[in-house]
């Protein structure tokens, strides 16, 4: 049975390559809750629980939480209610392990994700903008030497991803370089064209 309501997306890109901004216009543009991974661990951080003392370290110093911590997690939170008529996963999941715990998620509801877009950016480009943002909101991972490392790690274990999501035929590539608008503009055409423009506008 094809659900032509929900849209089941995720934003995946390296580090510094805007993907909470254009995050939250695409869960806007099709109805859905944006669910990142690292805002919850940095929400659980900044309220002293017992997950984000779990977590905090391996954060800051631009290591990966575990994944059967962080599946656990976003299996919790797939369950609510404003997530089961889709979703936007921003930096879930992150490793192969993550992609197939996350396929065992969704396999009771006969669903798996609809679109998945990569958003583009050089290296160079994107460590310096996440030095800038360093100097405006200070986030503690957002070092230059923890910057590297997080590139780093990306290009280890989250950039495997995409060669799979592109043989799925669910991946929409889009080039993060220029303005907020113009980025959000490509994701709009992209994932419309990907999902059969389900979406009116
Ligand atoms: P960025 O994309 O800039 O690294 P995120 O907010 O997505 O920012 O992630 C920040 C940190 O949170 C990561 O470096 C990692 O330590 C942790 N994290 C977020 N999502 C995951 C995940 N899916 N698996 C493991 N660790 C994660």
């Amino acid at each position: 049975m094809t659900d032509t309501t929900t849209a089941r997306l995720l934003i995946i890109g390296p580090p510094g390559a805007g993907k909470g901004t254009q995050a939250s216009r695409i869960a806007e543009r099709y109805g859905v809750p944006a669910i990142s991974t690292g805002d919850i661990f940095r929400a659980n951080i900044k309220g002293g629980t017992p997950l984000g003392k779990q977590v905090q370290a391996i954060i800051e110093q631009g290591e990966l939480v575990p994944d059967s911590l962080t599946n656990e997690i976003v299996e919790d939170r797939l369950q609510q209610a404003d997530a089961v008529g889709g979703f936007l996963l921003d930096g879930y999941p992150r490793t192969v392990e993550q992609v197939h715990a996350l396929d065992a998620m969704l396999r009771p509801v006969g669903a798996g994700l609809d679109a998945v877009v990569l958003l583009e950016a050089e290296v160079d480009e994107v460590v310096a903008r996440l030095l800038k943002r360093a100097e405006l909101e200070g986030r503690a991972d957002d070092t230059e030497e923890v910057i590297r490392h997080r590139q780093e790690v990306y290009a280890e274990q989250t950039a495997p991803l995409v060669a799979l999501f592109s043989e799925r035929g669910i991946l929409v590539s889009v080039n993060g370089l220029g303005t907020v608008e113009e980025v959000a503009d490509r994701i709009a055409q992209g994932l419309d064209a990907k999902l059969g423009a389900r979406v009116g506008s």
